[in-house]
């Protein structure tokens, strides 16, 4: 009998991570409140449920793609979450791992087991099934899911439940300083009179090159298309389960904070669904002067 996925959480990410599950075989029930991204389920020859116990109810695995912790807890603890002892949940959403670590106590009382699966790679890697996918859990529970997260990326597995979230979040905390200070940099050598093609293709053969000079840059910023599709409010609440875990855990961070509080008042100054990579608009508004 073909496996039934419900996959719950059908936004930029989990749009075509869903569709791939589709095509990859499985019976994927799929819910999400926005009307469109059921009916694009639908299209791509998934069920789109109308509610979530419709896409809980029997599934031995229940994907989650959610924005946050909050919206993860309010949907486990939603009567519609109707999921039956031996099921396993795999929260691919970039949660707290504090409050995943605290979900998977709770749901381990129902007999629901919960492993987590953050993603790193964007909207471009989820269409081609080339995630990076930093897992935390059992090993037993992680063998369970990995034939399902094959058809998604490449998995590593990080550690004890939790643990998948906070590299992600730590990952982010990394890829959001680095941006920021590349469009710093760039905007600089640009004011000089260098030109930005040139310096990037400079720090892309030096010590200064990161994901931010060799991807987002030249695919997201040069061309000004600004779709990357990740959020740039969703990057500043990874940067911040990132400094609350430092904060938690007791480490110093000073830059990582410092970082934290210039994307939070680039997200107050940006439209609600600004792209991550606008970062560089409110910078070159000069927000220091
Ligand atoms: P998104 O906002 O596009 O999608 C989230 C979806 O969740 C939306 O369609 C929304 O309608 C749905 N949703 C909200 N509340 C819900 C509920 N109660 N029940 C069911 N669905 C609900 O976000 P995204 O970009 O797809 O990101 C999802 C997660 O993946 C986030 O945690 C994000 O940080 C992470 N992530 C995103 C990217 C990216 O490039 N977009 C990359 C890596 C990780």
């Amino acid at each position: 009998m073909t496996e039934t996925v419900a996959f719950v959480g059908l936004g930029n990410m989990g749009g075509p991570m869903s569709a791939r599950l589709v095509r990859a075989g499985y019976q994927v029930r799929g819910f999400d409140p926005a009307e469109p991204a059921r009916q694009a389920l639908a299209g791509a020859g998934g069920t789109a449920a109308p509610d979530l116990a419709g896409a809980v109810r029997g599934a031995s695995v229940i994907v989650l793609m959610l924005p946050n912790s909050d919206v993860v807890e309010a949907t486990v603890h939603d009567g519609g979450f109707v999921a039956e002892p031996g099921a396993t949940v795999v929260d691919m959403s970039s949660s707290e791992p504090m409050r995943t670590r605290a979900l998977a106590a709770e749901l381990a009382e129902r007999g629901v087991t919960l492993v987590d699966a953050p993603v790193s790679g964007g909207v471009s890697r989820a269409r081609s099934g080339e995630l990076t996918i930093m897992t935390g859990g059992e090993p037993a529970d992680l063998d369970r899911v990995a034939p399902i997260l094959a058809h998604l990326g490449t998995a590593t597995r990080a550690g004890a439940v939790g643990s998948g979230h906070a590299v992600k979040a730590l990952n982010n905390l990394l890829s959001a300083t680095h941006l920021l200070v590349t469009c710093e940099a760039i905007l600089a050598g640009e004011r000089f009179g260098l030109d930005p093609e040139t310096m990037l293709s400079i720090f892309n053969r030096s010590s200064g090159r990161s994901g931010s000079t060799e991807n987002k840059w030249p695919t997201f910023i040069l061309p000004g298309s600004y779709d990357s599709g990740f959020g740039l409010r969703l990057m500043l609440k990874d940067m911040r389960i990132a400094t609350g875990l430092a904060d938690q855990v007791g480490t110093p961070d000073p830059l990582g904070h410092a970082a934290a509080e210039l994307w939070a008042r680039a997200a107050e100054a940006l439209d609600a669904t600004a792209d991550h990579t606008e970062i560089v608009n409110w910078l070159r508004k000069d927000p220091a002067r």
